[in-house]
């Protein structure tokens, strides 16, 4: 199954955290990498006004992982990667998203797929769009990049 991620950072060497999570991402049993998007630096949305700026990537793989194995992996990766080893455990600094897993609907109460907030955030979408743009939504049936036009379009969602 073709599976669409998200991936981004704001605390640490985050592009060296994104590129390491991509490379553990490749190691996953049943999985490979295909391809990511570069990175994006995208405005926190919400949060504290001084939180550092986010590194965010989309990237597509290929798995047979069934989604809440998937998740439980990706989600051990997080753990992995997305702490600053200092005096104690620092904040997470790793999120990674399932967007789509193929044109699959998913609802139960670990994993909501499609992702219900990527058709609003630009820095979803648009990573997605690099790599992914004629991806059909499974809900919407419109492309990705007919997504990422819509909110440059009407400038709504939340801004990089
Ligand atoms: P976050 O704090 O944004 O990383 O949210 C993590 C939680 O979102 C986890 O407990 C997941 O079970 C849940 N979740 C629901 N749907 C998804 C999804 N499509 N991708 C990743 N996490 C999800």
């Amino acid at each position: 199954m073709e599976v669409l991620l998200a991936l981004g950072s704001n605390l640490g060497n985050r592009r060296e955290i994104l590129e390491s999570a991509w490379k553990e991402i490749g190691h996953l049993p049943e999985t490979k990498t295909l391809r990511m998007s570069r990175f994006y630096e995208t405005q926190p949305v919400g949060g504290s006004p001084n939180q550092p700026e986010f590194l965010n990537a989309a990237g597509v793989i290929e798995t047979t992982l069934l989604p809440q194995v998937l998740l439980e992996k990706l989600q051990e990766i997080e753990i992995r990667f997305g702490r600053v080893r200092k005096e104690h455990w620092g904040p997470r600094t790793l999120d990674i998203d399932i967007l789509l897993y193929g044109d699959q609907i998913i609802a139960t109460l670990t994993l909501t797929v499609p992702h219900p907030e990527m058709l609003r955030r630009r820095f979803v979408l648009e990573p997605a769009a690099e790599i992914a743009a004629e991806t059909v939504h499974p809900v919407t049936g419109k492309t990705i990049r007919e997504h990422d036009r819509y909110l440059d379009a009407f400038e709504i969602g939340e801004q990089k």
